[in-house]
């Protein structure tokens, strides 16, 4: 049998769905209202509380959010977007979907998020926006990020698919940028299964992303299937097919009131990891920044291959065989073969990011892991570590 197949195999991840969940989806189910509706508006509504923005509008996806947040901005042909070289493909798909420019900037080596002297290096007359991901839900230094986009006239669309919950001071990530995008993929902080969200303080930028994202219908199209809702409706853009759903919006409602709690939780067992590995010569541990309250979604931990007989890839297949589930964030946006063809990204121009892809790893970090489960991964890690030492 495969490690993966085992019965004491330590998943990379899993959600933490409740009884709650469970019934208000039932409720949605009897109600008759299963697509974007009432339970949809109160999701935006409890989520621009919590996020600290004044709009929020609730989508399928955060590949959609950044999308729309684009889209809304106004970003087109002949338009560049700045953003990080370590991040999910979809950034760089939103921008070359709009017809703009994808450049890719370098990252820092103390927290993997994008390096605002990189940006600084890569702003042309034709820079439009910077699109900075707050990679494993450590926010990005967004004093010096909105100081260059202030001087240079940009839209910052914030990717914050990893740190719903995270703050940079007392603000949360919701309100630090003109835009930011949430995910609610299954494996998020807060899971939808599918879904994400865009949070804006900016009514134009909101109400210009709710027509894109319904088809490009003029206001409130989805009453028009309400008690007194007209037939009538105009189509003002080539809009997108982007809205969310009354069954995910049951999911959110309670993830949202659980999250605070789940995200201590991700604290506590990353505070678990560092008491556990702190000592261990091999490996690097995440740094986090006084400033900030980290979201953790993910334990990006580094090897450290000088003192090491073996590289990532085996030191990941060494955790596998030990029953432990992992994964790495990400393969740098100028490594896949379409973004390297097609625009000339070369690894070279990226020194931190390929230092730091080649030694990370993302270790196991979800609130419905035992304090027994994070011991297990710091046992792996120490016993992998002392067996290839070099
Ligand atoms: C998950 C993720 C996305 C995309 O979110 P989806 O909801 O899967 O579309 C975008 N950026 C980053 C950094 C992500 O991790």
């Amino acid at each position: 049998m495969s490690a993966e197949g085992r019965d004491d195999f330590l998943p990379y991840n899993r959600p933490l769905i409740g009884e709650e969940e469970i019934a208000e989806v039932v409720d949605t189910l009897r109600s008759g209202w299963l697509t974007t509706g009432p339970k949809t508006k109160r999701f935006e509504e409890d989520l621009a509380r919590y996020v600290a923005a004044p709009h929020v509008l609730a989508l399928s996806s955060g590949t959609a959010a950044l999308h729309l947040g684009l889209a809304a901005a106004g970003i087109g042909p002949g338009d560049e977007v700045i953003t990080s070289a370590l991040t999910f493909a979809s950034c760089a798909h939103v921008i070359v979907h709009l017809g703009a420019t994808p450049v890719l900037a370098d990252i820092r080596e103390d927290d993997f998020n994008i390096d605002p002297e990189s940006i600084a290096r890569l702003i042309t007359p034709k820079t439009r926006a910077l699109m900075p991901v707050h990679y494993a839900g450590q926010p990005c230094r967004m004093d010096d990020i909105i100081a260059i986009a202030r001087t240079n006239r940009l839209f910052v669309l914030d990717d914050a698919a990893h740190a719903i919950g995270a703050r940079h001071g007392e603000r949360p990530v919701g309100s630090l940028a003109d835009a930011t995008a949430f995910s609610f993929y299954a494996t998020k902080n807060l899971a939808t299964g599918e879904g994400g969200a865009l949070a804006t303080a900016d009514p134009e930028i909101d109400a210009r992303a709710r027509v894109l994202a319904l088809h490009g219908m003029n206001r409130d199209a989805w009453r028009r299937y309400e008690a007194g809702g007209s037939w009538y409706y105009e189509i003002v853009e080539a809009g997108f097919k982007y809205n969310f759903t009354d069954i995910q919006a049951a999911l959110g409602l309670h993830q949202l009131r659980r999250l605070e709690a789940m995200t201590e939780r991700r604290a506590a067992l990353a505070e678990r990891y560092r008491r556990g590995l702190a000592d261990l010569p091999e490996v690097i541990l995440p740094q986090v920044r006084p400033e900030v309250r980290h979201a953790w979604h993910l334990y990006p931990m580094r090897i450290r291959p000088a003192a090491l007989r073996i590289d990532r890839g085996r030191f990941i297949e060494l955790l596998t065989e030990r029953g432990i589930g992992t994964s790495v964030h990400f393969i740098p946006l100028y490594r896949h073969p379409y973004y390297r063809e097609n625009f000339g990204f070369r690894p070279e121009d990226y020194p931190v990011t390929e230092r730091v892809y080649e030694s990370i790893i993302s270790l196991p970090l979800y609130p419905a892991m035992t304090d027994a489960d994070a011991d297990r991964v710091v046992e792996a890690v120490r016993a992998v570590a002392r067996a290839e030492r070099r």
